[in-house]
């Protein structure tokens, strides 16, 4: 017979819902949001919402990597493509909208758009191809901004650079709790993410915001066990940081993934598609990387761009104000086989993960 992991166990599962019911509120609402798109994978997939009580929601908030990119970016992505730039990029990147064009609608056209599995696969491809001019566009939270930064800081080819639209977490996370009529009482954060910053960033929300918070890993049984620690804190008032995921976090985070990022970046304000400014949230290449940002090598001057497309309420569904099916759109004229928005692209977004869960 096939031994189920605890954390999959889904008698480990009912006993720890039972629990949830112990502890949550008889009445009122409790609003519990999370900021990872492989949260709401877990959430999702394995119908973990039907276990909770009526009164308890948990919602999705900003954490598909992807669908956070402005359209300004990806059109500066296109406009170096039709430029005679390689650009190289992940596979989920591809077909989320610029302004006018996705990468995947340029390479239709001509433009030379290759898919890579690694970044040191696109560095290979600049080393071995030196006649060619090659951008890796860098997408993507505190998880994967440290390989970027490690790359950058590691010799590269003068004939390679960066489009770095890489964001931070915890400013999303603060911009959540400013958000008319959303009103979260707690917040799971992302595993992954905690496994590099560590637990000191989140002082804020506990401290200073008053909002329990619980790092969780990404098995239904860590998420399960996150709605509880999170509910019993609810229950008595508390607002502290717990961490459920500690056979991965450590308080400390990883300190070379955190010293590379410090070498290789500055940190500024940054525009989120549909959410707009947000201070401290967005990672630039420092100066003396120049030659490697590709913004500064080819004088890129686009600044704007058109985020949302008619009709697409991508700007609610990243925030949590509004579930996917509550888009007029959701699979009917926008499907992961012909996405509108760009929370139906990647697999991360909140979009897609309820039309691939939906039957
Ligand atoms: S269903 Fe499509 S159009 Fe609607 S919010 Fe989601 S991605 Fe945007």
């Amino acid at each position: 017979m096939t031994q189920l992991m605890p954390f999959r166990d889904p008698k480990v599962a009912q006993n720890i819902a039972d629990k949830i019911r112990e502890v949550a509120p008889k009445k009122g609402q409790v609003k519990i949001s999370h900021v990872c798109g492989t949260h709401e994978w877990t959430i999702t997939h394995f119908g973990l919402r039907s276990l909770l009580p009526e009164n308890v929601e948990v919602i999705a908030g900003p954490g598909c990597p992807v669908c956070i990119v402005p359209a300004v970016e990806i059109d500066q992505a296109v406009w170096l493509a039709q430029k005679g730039k390689v650009i190289t990029c992940f596979g989920d990147l591809l077909r989320v909208p610029g302004s006018v064009s996705s990468l995947l609608e340029a390479k239709a056209l001509g433009a030379d758009v290759r898919i890579v599995y690694a970044l040191s696969d696109a560095v290979e491809m600049a080393r071995k191809e030196r006649d060619k001019e090659f951008v890796f566009h860098a997408v993507g939270f505190e998880t994967t901004a440290p390989i970027t930064a490690i790359e950058a800081l590691n010799n590269l080819p003068l004939n390679f650079s960066f489009l770095v639209s890489h964001r931070l977490i915890p400013p999303a996370m603060e911009l959540l709790l400013g958000v008319e009529g959303l009103q979260i009482d707690g917040f799971i954060a992302p595993g992954h993410v905690s496994a590099i910053i560590g637990l000191k960033p989140y002082e804020l929300f506990t401290k200073v915001y008053r909002m329990p918070t619980v790092i969780a890993g990404f098995e239904p049984n860590d998420v399960l066990m996150a709605i509880y620690l999170l509910l019993k804190q609810y229950s008595t008032s508390d607002a502290k940081l717990e961490n459920e995921y500690l056979r991965v976090v450590k308080p400390e985070g990883n300190k070379k993934a955190l010293e590379a990022m410090r070498k290789a970046f500055t940190v500024t304000a940054g525009n989120w598609r549909g959410i707009g400014s947000l201070d401290n949230s967005t990672l630039n290449l420092k100066d003396s990387l120049s030659e490697y940002d590709a913004r500064k090598k080819y004088d890129v001057k686009l600044t704007e761009g058109k985020d949302i497309q008619k009709g697409c309420h991508c700007n609610y569904v990243i925030v949590g104000k509004i579930k996917p099916n509550q888009c007029p759109m959701f699979l009917k004229s926008c499907t992961p086989e012909k996405p509108v928005g760009a929370c139906m692209v990647s697999s991360e977004g909140t979009c897609r993960v309820w039309a691939k869960n939906s039957s």
